[in-house]
């Protein structure tokens, strides 16, 4: 009997062992730490075995096959223990696709990635499809193929994911732009993270279709590439010939842009992309327009909280890299005070200079370090020649509380009254950290929920 390990035991791991067994595998389930009680509960109903707080290497070790969660690094040294072995070490995408006979929707990108899921999942069930949302968003896709497979799914990938992913098919592939972020788990080389993220066009058939924003210049550069790899096939077959599908920001929409429901140049992207798949699997333009219209938007994305004497409070906790931030700057058409920091992974904040200059009268921080910001900003004037303002803190009271106090003395200032070209209004409290959150929260959804809660009860 073949031995599947699995490596983690949160959502992907839980619902991969149902499915092993399902199959037929001998499972075990190998956690470090402590296990959540519902995924517990989930392997106690299939009987499955499990171990937490703990590695049983001479177990692990014995496996055939082994499905780690994408949160554990290549560098641990147990996996590294396993490659040294040549046991194939998989994703839990990789994993269920073998056993499921639907087609795939996959989404990656350094930014906008669940945006662009959560709208095609939206399309996809507006136009009645029998589809289900899994990868990095919604329940296990193992799971769903074991317990309920659907004819379609919708995933959102992550880099780490597609680092163990082989011989995965994606029907229709879609990259929205790839920027540095995770460096941290790459060597530091933006180069194994783009190769990361070209993984998804893996194995793709001339019938399939690769989605990409034809306007981001390392995207451009792997097209070249892939156009020569397509006469000289990768020696492990695992060449792209898929048909490509290339858009910009003007590529025509079935609604009107004013009409959007998401709004920004990214959210344009966002819904391009969108429209794109969804003609791909079939789907009418009346139906794309409609989900193109009401779309609610994800959490901590760009998310509205709350207005106090005019000062709009906005949470977009999920900018967890520069460029993230980039763009929600781009979207500000008020003075800005801007709250950054958190746990930093290889930043350069160059990116958003001009708009800091442009849009920002003051810059929060809010970490345990700041220096790299300070470093990096105290300096820095507007684009009137005046100074940044810049406020140090190390927690979300006092950083909600000062921003507050920092958009009031300007909007009461006499330079709330000769604003820069672009921008009008009171002044926006932007979280848009540029950061992890891990110094001080336990994850960006619980620094969202925190900053919504003390801008509410201001
Ligand atoms: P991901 O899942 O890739 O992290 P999200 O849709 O969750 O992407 O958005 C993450 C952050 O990136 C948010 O702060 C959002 O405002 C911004 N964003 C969304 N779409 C894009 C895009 N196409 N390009 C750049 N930034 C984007």
């Amino acid at each position: 009997m073949k031995k599947l390990v699995i490596l983690g035991a949160g959502e992907s791991g839980a619902g991969t062992a149902v499915l092993g067994l399902k199959q037929g595998y001998d499972v075990f389930v190998s956690d470090m730490g402590p296990i959540k009680p519902q995924y517990k509960q989930l392997m106690d109903t299939y009987h499955v075995p499990y171990e937490e707080n703990g590695h049983t290497e001479a177990r692990i070790l014995d496996a055939t096959e082994v499905v780690k969660s994408p949160g554990i690094p290549a560098t641990a040294p147990l996996v590294q223990k396993l490659t040294a072995l040549g046991t194939p070490i998989l994703s839990e995408i990789e994993f269920a696709a073998r056993y499921s006979r639907a087609q795939f929707v996959c989404i990656t990108g350094s930014n906008g990635k669940t945006t662009t899921t959560s709208l095609i999942y939206d399309i996809f069930c507006r136009a009645g499809y029998n589809v289900g949302l899994a990868g990095n968003i919604g329940k296990s896709l193992a799971l769903q193929v074991a317990l309920d497979d659907k004819q379609w799914y919708v995933v959102e990938l992550s880099s780490f994911q597609l680092d163990n992913m082989y011989r995965f098919r994606a029907h229709i592939a879609v990259l929205m732009n790839i920027t540095p972020d995770h460096l941290d788990r790459y060597d530091f080389c933006f180069q194994n993270y783009v190769d990361a993220k070209m993984r998804i066009t893996r194995n793709q058939q001339p019938d399939d279709a690769f989605i990409y924003w034809q306007g981001d210049p390392v995207i451009m550069k792997e097209i070249g590439k892939l156009n020569s790899a397509k006469q000289e096939a990768h020696r492990d077959g695992a060449v792209c010939q898929a048909t490509l599908c290339p858009f910009t920001v003007e590529t025509p929409l079935p609604v009107p842009d004013a009409e959007l429901s998401l709004k920004g140049v990214h959210n344009r992207l966002n819904a391009t992309a969108a429209t794109l798949a969804a003609r791909k699997a079939g789907i009418d333009d009346s139906v794309i327009a409609v989900s193109l219209r009401t779309f609610a938007g994800v959490e901590h994305r760009l998310q509205f909280v709350c207005e106090k004497n005019g000062i709009r409070f906005i949470n977009d906790s999920k900018a967890t890299n520069v460029n993230s931030c980039f763009y929600a700057l781009g979207a500000m058409t008020t003075p800005t005070v801007l709250i950054l920091g958190g746990k930093d992974k290889g930043n350069d904040y160059s990116e958003i200079d001009d708009l800091v200059r442009q849009k920002c009268h003051t810059l929060v921080y809010m970490g345990l370090h700041n220096e790299k910001l300070h470093e990096h900003f105290d300096c820095m004037t507007r684009l009137d020649g005046t100074p940044l303002r810049i406020i140090d803190t190390n927690n979300l009271a006092d950083c909600v509380r000062l921003s507050y106090q920092a958009a009031l003395d300007f909007d009461n200032s006499p330079k709330a009254g000769e604003l820069p070209e672009g921008l009008k209004g009171h002044s926006t409290v932007l979280l848009s950290p540029c950061c992890a959150s891990f110094d001080l929260f336990r994850s960006y959804e619980d620094r969202g929920d925190q900053f919504m809660s003390a801008a509410k009860s201001l």
